[in-house]
């Protein structure tokens, strides 16, 4: 074993090698052939990739197994993701990845995005597993830039009293309470996004279940026209 070459960082080379022998072993995988790991392990000391320990070649193993978990891939069940792979050794595996054909999935990349989230879990929950899903220990704090709207508490306050801690979706109580008060939320049928008013003509009270079939549910825009009809106060804007 040559120690100083172990402490060099790897070339672009030797992760595209390195990279090509995963993502041959992790087909062998999918396709149900026996394969031997610590026979390529070997065929790279030997080839592309010699003058690295073996220990060094099976973490930069890891390291592809937890690049390709974040790209929303499953990875070969035998490399459990590295805890820690540096940005730099990221962004270099993601490029010999792309070199090699693999990009993100769309469909299963981890994301810090809730919308993004949401639609990607939706579809994934139609598929099968494969894998148990490896999950994120130590999930990664990002700043977004989020635009929020200044609100009238007065407008809040008025809705929630009128309501008196009943549903105005469903006629239900409010599931509990928050400083002895019901606890419902206020939602603007004209979403503020939408640019539509903070008025408590736009304004309801819902329990949780309705405030989200409202944003989400299949027949959000039935129940929205619902509560158009329901609740008398309310204007179209
Ligand atoms: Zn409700
Ligand atoms: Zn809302």
């Amino acid at each position: 074993m040559d120690i100083t070459k172990d402490k060099t960082d790897w070339s672009d080379a030797e992760l595209a090698a390195a990279v090509g022998a995963y993502l041959k072993m992790l087909a062998w995988e999918k396709s149900g052939q026996p394969f031997n790991k610590a026979l390529e392990n070997r065929l790279l000391r030997e080839g592309p990739v010699a003058g690295r320990a073996k220990g060094s070649i099976e973490f930069r193993m890891q390291n592809i197994s937890t690049v390709l978990v974040r790209m929303g891939w499953d990875r070969i069940e035998g490399y459990k993701p590295a805890k820690n792979v540096g940005t730099g050794v990221e962004q270099r595996i993601r490029q010999a990845l792309a070199a090699q054909g693999v990009f993100e999935s769309e469909d299963a990349a981890q994301t810090a995005d809730e919308q993004t989230l949401i639609r990607r879990a939706s579809k994934l929950q139609q598929q099968p597993f494969t894998q148990l899903p490896d999950g994120i220990a130590q999930p990664q704090k990002v700043s977004t830039v989020s635009a929020t709207f200044v609100r009238d508490p007065k407008v809040r306050a008025w809705v929630l009293k009128e309501a008196n801690g009943i549903c105005e979706g469903c006629g239900a109580n409010a599931p509990f309470e928050v400083d002895g008060l019901p606890f419902l939320e206020v939602h603007h049928v004209k979403h503020l996004a939408q640019k539509g008013s903070d008025r408590i003509t736009n304004a309801v009270a819902l329990c949780p279940n309705c405030h989200q079939r409202c944003h989400r549910s299949s027949d959000r825009e039935a129940f929205t026209e619902g509560l158009y009809a329901k609740v008398g106060r309310l204007a179209r804007e």
